[in-house]
Formats: structure tokens, C-alpha cells, sequence
């Protein structure tokens, strides 16, 4: 058993939650030491019945609660998160070993989502559009879609699930979340939090949220459930490519958010300096454990040197080990197939003639814990692994000699998430930016892939998905449009000029 029980059991006290009894398969450990700090039983398929009876019948009550209302429950949630974030951040960090600013940034993510989403509460709004026809009116509407099932992977335990869920409840829906089996700790003490709130709010009907606790199975029975109108489902590809034909079968809505194999192109004319410390953070932050993270540089033949030096010079110089120590910059991966993962994508960088600077193994007192140097590899051309998302900090360099080229390098790949480009010239940007350019959901200028505000709506094309979340107009996502035409006159003209009279 890990030493850190003792902060989790002092981090769910301080919030005045109870941990259930440690016993059930799923076992949580933290990568810090590798050792199991809580074990919690699977949901069981009554129990998995018995939420979504309670989420269908949940959601007809709510969806007639209007929906300014329906943000008061979202706006308790917020002010629960705001009082507990610094127990809350040290969850997630303990759980994914990201380092404790990160873990806090991430709870202060879900507090910026539920202000937001008590904001939209306010703006569901449609349109008005012109009828063709005298005496006819036209609008569209937007309504609450259904229960939700929210899945989410173990990198953003519980950020990505407020994005969904803030929005979900706003626009008039049940939800029913499968964390990651790998991140049970912090959702169960963040679903207590909303169970807090709902307790608070006698507008809220019982059964609104639930929990489900189990590995992809689980996520398997609740995907197929026709009684479930929008699956939106975090992680890998491979995920992703099930669940969406699950789903379509069905004829239901999903909201894929998938890997990444994000790249940044260095210009000729880019602020060196500045370009350096925004690499570093993409490829190293989070142990190179986030969809956005920089996994492929493509840098100007003539400016190479210097990048590349002055990367290998920061990366010579970052302090890895526990993240509760603030000297650290990078934590440890998540567990060792993590680990095995990395090793087998160098091996393969090294046989197409990768020239690799660090990515080897620091041992610590605990055998069970997966601390790695992030690696820098130098690549003749982008082939191999620099083609595949490899969940860690890894990152591959290339040349190019001009910018369509670089471009056409980076929008090779299969993911389609986060891109960026670092110069100082107008054309360049605009070009990156322009239809011939990024083919990235995100694209960036002067920062790096990862790292993006809630205020815009987050998600990539091709293998990452499709989907759209937090900000924007994400909450389109989670309502049906109905588009209504009202005749106030007392003829029937038929729209296209048809007649039909008898
Ligand atoms: P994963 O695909 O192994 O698991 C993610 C979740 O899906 C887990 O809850 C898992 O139990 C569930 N799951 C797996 N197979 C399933 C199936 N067939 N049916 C239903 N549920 C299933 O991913 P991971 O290792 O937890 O996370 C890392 C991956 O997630 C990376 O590829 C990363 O890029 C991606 N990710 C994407 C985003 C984004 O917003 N685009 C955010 C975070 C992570």
C-alpha cells in the first residue's frame, strides 16, 4: 500500500466526503510510488440498470426546469470547487502524477467551465429566420437531447468530464459518467461534490447524475444502451473508432475526443527565445501525457542548429521526479505499459536512423514508479513512430526548406488536433491560419499546441475525432435543434410555389 493513502484520506476528509471501503477489483494507484492507495468494486450491471432507469426518469423532470434554474445547480458546483480545489488538485496529482501546479490547473479548469456553463444557462438561444410564405412565421429552437454518457480518459480526470458535464445539466440533461479505471479516485470525489450540490437544490431531480466504475466493458454495455442519446467519450483513437460504430448502429449522437499527434513548425523569422520555452512546456508538461502535447517539430533548415541546440540545452536541464516538489517539472508516466510503450517507439526511432537524446528510465526508491528523462529524436524524415501518437515525451525533429512543405509534413498525419507556428512574419501566420494551412482543429501562433483556455471550442479533425467541446458553441452538442414553421394567416400557401388544390 502507498504512503500517499494518508494525503487521500486527508484530502476527502478536509472536503467532508467519505471514501467507501477499499475493496473490489479496481485498484487506484498513484504513479509516484506505483502503489495501490484504494481499491473500488466494479459497478455492478443492477446497479448500471438501476442509473439509467433513474437518468431517463431524471430527465424528464429536469428538462421542464428552466434553464437559468438548471445553471443554479451548476453555479453550487462551481463555489463547492472553488472552496476544495487545493484538496481537489492534490487528487489529481496523486492519481496522475502531473505536478502540483498542474493539478490544481486542472480544478481551476472545471471552476472556469461551471461559470461558464451558468453564463450559457442564460444565451440557449435560436434563431428567427424569414419565411417564404405571407402569414409565416419561422424559427429554430434548441431542447434538451437526452441522458448523457460522459467517458473519460486518465490524463484529464476530471477537466474533460466538466466540460461535458457543466454543459449537459445546463441544456436540460441527465448525465452518467465512466471515469478512466486508472483515475477513480478524484471522479469519485468530484461526483460526490455534485451529489452535494444536487442535495442542495430542491429543483434537482433525484437520479440526475451517476457513476459508473469499471474498464472499457462497462463503457462497452452503456455505449450500446439505446436509452443513452449522446455518448461523448475521451480518449485514444482505437476508443474512439468502437464507440463511434457502436453508436452510429444505433442510430444515437457521439462527441469524440481523441488523440493527438500534435506539431509545431519553427519559421525562419520566429522569436527564438520565446519559441524554446513554449516547445519545452508542449513536449514535457505532463510527462508528455496530454492530447495537445508536442509530439513532432518541424523546424527551418537554416535556423536548426540553434532550435535544436538550445532544446537539447533545456532538456539536459529539466528536473524530473515526484511533482509535489516544486523543483520538478515533469512527474512520472502513468504505469510501466506507458513506460513499455516509449521504449518500444525509440527502439523503432533508432532503426530508422533516429538520433535520440535522453528518454531513458530514472530509477527511485519505488521499482513500481516509471520516471523517465524526456526524449528529443532527431529524425532524417517523418517516418515511423513520428507518424503515431505515442503517449509520452517523446519528441521528434525534422528539417524543411519551405513552408508548404513543413505544412504538408504536419498535416500528414492521421490526427488532425492541435498544431502551432512560431514566427515573427505575417504571411507566414496567415498562411498557416488560411485554408491551405493547419487542417487542425487548434492552431496556434507564437504559443504551443497544448494548454488552451475553455473560451473556445476544443477538439480536432480525422483520427482525433470531430467533436467540439467546452466553449463556443459546444453546447449545440448537447441539445436537438427543431426548426418550427407557424402559419398565422388563414390561406395555405405551399412553400416552392406547389399547388394542390382540390
Ligand atoms: P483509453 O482510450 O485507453 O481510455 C479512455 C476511456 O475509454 C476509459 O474510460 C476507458 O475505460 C474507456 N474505453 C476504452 N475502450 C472502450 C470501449 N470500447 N467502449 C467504451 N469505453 C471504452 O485512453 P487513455 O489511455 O485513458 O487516455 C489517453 C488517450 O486519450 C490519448 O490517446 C489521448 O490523446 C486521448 N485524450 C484525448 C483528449 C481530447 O480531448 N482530445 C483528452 C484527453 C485524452
Amino acid at each position: 500500500m502507498s504512503d500517499l493513502r494518508d494525503s487521500v484520506q486527508a484530502a476527502f476528509g478536509a472536503m467532508g466526503l467519505d471514501l467507501p471501503a477499499s475493496k473490489g477489483g479496481f485498484e487506484a494507484r498513484s504513479p509516484i510510488d506505483g502503489k495501490v492507495i484504494h481499491c473500488f468494486e466494479q459497478t455492478s450491471t443492477r446497479h448500471l440498470e438501476r442509473s439509467l432507469q433513474s437518468a431517463v426518469i431524471a430527465q424528464m423532470t429536469w428538462q421542464s426546469v428552466p434553464a437559468p434554474v438548471r445553471g443554479e445547480l451548476v453555479r453550487r458546483f462551481g463555489l463547492m470547487l472553488r472552496e476544495h480545489k487545493a484538496s481537489l488538485g492534490r487528487l489529481v496529482s496523486i492519481e496522475t502524477g502531473k505536478i502540483l501546479s498542474e493539478g490544481l490547473g486542472e480544478v481551476q479548469e472545471m471552476i472556469d467551465m461551471a461559470d461558464f456553463a451558468v453564463g450559457q444557462s442564460r444565451q440557449l438561444h435560436g434563431l428567427t429566420i424569414a419565411s417564404e410564405r405571407p402569414g409565416h412565421a419561422m424559427r429554430e429552437t434548441w431542447h434538451p437531447l437526452g441522458p448523457v454518457l460522459i467517458i473519460s480518459a486518465f490524463n484529464f480526470p476530471v477537466a474533460v468530464w466538466a466540460w461535458n458535464a457543466c454543459l449537459a445539466l445546463v441544456c436540460g440533461n441527465s448525465i452518467i459518467w465512466k471515469p478512466s479505471e486508472k483515475a477513480i479516485l478524484s471522479a469519485y470525489a468530484v461526483h460526490s461534490l455534485l451529489e452535494r450540490a444536487i442535495g442542495e437544490c430542491d429543483f434537482v431531480p433525484e437520479g440526475i447524475a451517476g457513476l459508473a466504475i469499471g474498464d472499457a466493458r462497462v463503457g462497452t454495455r452503456l455505449v450500446e444502451d439505446r436509452r443513452i442519446a449522446l455518448v461523448s467519450a475521451t480518449g485514444s483513437s482505437e476508443m474512439g473508432r468502437k464507440v463511434a460504430a457502436s453508436v452510429s448502429a444505433r442510430f444515437g449522437r457521439s462527441l469524440l475526443e481523441l488523440g493527438g499527434n500534435n506539431a509545431a513548425i519553427v519559421a525562419p523569422s520566429a522569436d527564438v527565445d520565446l519559441a524554446v520555452r513554449a516547445i519545452l512546456f508542449a513536449a514535457v508538461g505532463t510527462a508528455g501525457q496530454r492530447c495537445t502535447s508536442l509530439r513532432r517539430l518541424i523546424v527551418h533548415d537554416g535556423i536548426y542548429d540553434d532550435v535544436v541546440g538550445r532544446l537539447k540545452e533545456l532538456y539536459a536541464r529539466l528536473a524530473v521526479g515526484n511533482p509535489f516538489d516544486p523543483a520538478n517539472l515533469v512527474g512520472p508516466l502513468i504505469d510501466r505499459d506507458a513506460y513499455e510503450r516509449m521504449r518500444a517507439a525509440l527502439t523503432e526511432a533508432a532503426s530508422f536512423r533516429g538520433r535520440i537524446h535522453g528518454g531513458e528510465r530514472i530509477h527511485t526508491e519505488h521499482e513500481g514508479a516509471y520516471y523517465v528523462r524526456p526524449a528529443l529524436v532527431e529524425m532524417p524524415s517523418a517516418k515511423g513512430p513520428m507518424t503515431r501518437e505515442t503517449f509520452a515525451p517523446i519528441l521528434y525533429v525534422v528539417r524543411y526548406f519551405d513552408l508548404p512543405e513543413a505544412i504538408a509534413i504536419q498535416n500528414a498525419s492521421e490526427h488532425g488536433l492541435s498544431s502551432a507556428i512560431f514566427s515573427t512574419d505575417i504571411r507566414d501566420a496567415e498562411y498557416f491560419l488560411g485554408p491551405l494551412g493547419s487542417d487542425c482543429g487548434i492552431a496556434n501562433v507564437n504559443i504551443g499546441t497544448s494548454g488552451a483556455e475553455i473560451g473556445g471550442a476544443f477538439g480536432g479533425e480525422k483520427a482525433s475525432g470531430g467533436g467540439r467541446e467546452s466553449g463556443s458553441d459546444a453546447w449545440r452538442g448537447y441539445m436537438r435543434r427543431q426548426t418550427a414553421t407557424i402559419n398565422y394567416s388563414e390561406a395555405l400557401p405551399l412553400a416552392q410555389g406547389v399547388t394542390f388544390e382540390l
